[in-house]
């Protein structure tokens, strides 16, 4: 069948023209045919409640269902985020399906003519007056893509009475919701409304002039605009407010600049632990962690983690989905915050928090605990290492400071930014023990979080990995293992 739309996947949109097709099973966007969706529409992927996946040249295509409208009625059929005609996907910072319309051209009078013969309020005289300035009207930027919406054809002189009626269709709303209208300024003098003057009768003209004087205590817009030297002109932008609410509400799902609310943290945590077959969901319920039982929950654990992205600037949801994936292996799948084992070489300092933090630091060229106290200001580090593991606060802020400043490569942020795995990995845990399952614990996260749909996202292929397109290439250290990190290429 044929199918039109424009939708949008939480911060993405897909916008087509009209007359766009739909597949039904078998997926294939070679196999059009059918009945043509009569409308146009913006959707919202988040909104939409069935989707699959398909792998098509290393890439992953999307398949949404949406519900259509043809001549006889509304229909299911699927469209495709990739390859379909007049179907694409955009960022909703792209504002999809909103329209700049220029009404600066016509004038009150021409409106006001229109109003009039319309609603079939003038004497024969003012008839054949108002003709032609209505006409105007009526084929002008407005009402020619209202008629577009409402009927496809002209339908000279909507009567004002069946304007209410006509805008209690969604799709009718949708659209005229995403005209942005370039008109003059209400907010300038009564002297623009001074065109109605000749057109008012005996009766109605005591009422005008006091509406005119009203508006001229109402105006502001010149007032400020000489005093301040704004120069701003004599025209406004008018933006619907649904739906500029509504295209930007839908970004919040994205994880970027925002924090973790608890159920968010919980579910991630509950889908890497699925994945792993682990069937206990509590937090740091090892033997060994220390950490005070009140301390346990996840509230507690999306605050201290929301402090500490927000105090490293772990702030966007590749940073943060390269951060979980590398903390949940090093604290065992969060369920310690001490490395395991008696008698470590570098005890007492072992590894502590969430990533690790590991030596005294005392050692040149080191980086470990005495340097992670300094950062915090604090001398007591060989007294207090055993705080790192044993307080909830410090596990999680320690494992911040490793992620900036601790490890040998530099920011790992720069390096999320990039999805760079590669150095990440190495980064974390200085070579190559469970390289696969680090692998695997990124590309879950970047499913669980949505993360291609992420609005500052660059490219469609987070979760694709290989020694290529990682900055290790250009390392001694890579260079010198390049077989090895080719083993794990995608
Ligand atoms: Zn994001």
């Amino acid at each position: 069948m044929k199918y039109s739309t424009t939708f949008a996947q939480q911060n993405q949109c897909f916008h087509s023209a009209e007359n766009t097709s739909a597949w039904h099973f078998p997926f294939s966007t070679d196999t059009l045919e059918g009945p043509e969706a009569i409308d146009t529409a913006i959707l919202f992927v988040s909104d939409i409640e069935a989707s699959l996946e398909e792998q098509r040249d290393g890439k992953t295509i999307h398949w949404y269902q949406v519900i259509y409208t043809t001549e006889d009625g509304e229909h299911t059929g699927w469209v495709c985020s990739q390859g379909q005609q007049h179907v694409s996907l955009h960022s909703q910072w792209s504002w999809p399906g909103f329209e700049v319309v220029d009404n600066t051209q016509l004038t009150l009078d021409q409106y006001f003519a229109r109003h009039m013969l319309a609603g079939n309020n003038v004497t024969e005289e003012e008839k054949s007056t108002f003709q032609a300035p209505a006409q105007a009207v009526e084929t002008g930027p407005i009402f020619e893509r209202i008629y577009q919406i409402i009927s496809k054809q002209m339908e000279p002189l909507l009567p004002p009475k069946d304007i209410p009626k006509t805008m209690c269709q969604p799709k009718v709303q949708q659209d005229l919701s995403r005209f942005i209208i370039e008109q003059p300024t209400e907010w300038q003098s009564s002297k623009p409304w001074s065109c109605l003057d000749e057109y008012m009768h005996d009766e109605a003209k005591p009422g005008w002039d006091a509406t005119k004087e009203q508006i001229d205590k109402l105006a502001w817009w010149d007032e400020v605009n000489t005093q301040a030297k704004l120069n701003l002109g004599s025209t406004v932008m008018n933006i619907h407010p649904v739906a500029l609410v509504n295209n930007m509400l839908k970004l919040n799902k994205c994880f970027c600049d925002r924090d973790f609310a608890t159920e968010e943290i919980n579910k991630i945590v509950k889908a890497l632990r699925d994945y792993d077959g682990i069937k206990n969901y509590n937090l740091f319920t090892s033997k060994n962690c220390n950490i005070p039982q009140k301390d346990k929950t996840y509230e507690r654990f999306a605050e201290e983690i929301n402090l500490m992205m927000n105090k490293y600037n772990i702030d966007s949801c590749l940073r943060k989905a390269h951060f979980l994936a590398q903390a949940y292996p090093e604290s065992d799948a969060f369920r310690t915050t001490e490395e395991y084992g008696n008698d470590l070489r570098y005890d007492p300092y072992r590894g502590r928090g969430l990533m690790q933090l590991t030596h005294s630091g005392e050692l040149s060229g080191q980086s470990g605990y005495k340097q992670y106290f300094e950062h915090l200001k604090r001398t007591d580090y060989k007294e207090s290492y055993n705080k790192v593991s044993d307080d909830l606060s410090l596990a999680i802020d320690s494992s911040g400071w490793y992620w900036v400043y601790g490890s040998a490569w530099g920011n790992l942020n720069n390096d999320a930014d990039n999805d760079d795995l590669y150095v990440i990995n190495i980064g974390v845990n200085g070579g190559f023990n469970g390289f696969q399952k680090r692998k695997a614990y990124i590309q879950q996260l970047i499913k669980i979080m949505n993360i291609s749909s992420c609005r500052n996202s660059k490219n469609h292929d987070v979760g694709i990995y290989s020694y290529k397109t990682s900055r290790i290439k250009d390392t001694r250290y890579g260079k010198n293992r390049k077989k090895e990190f080719e083993s794990y290429d995608d």
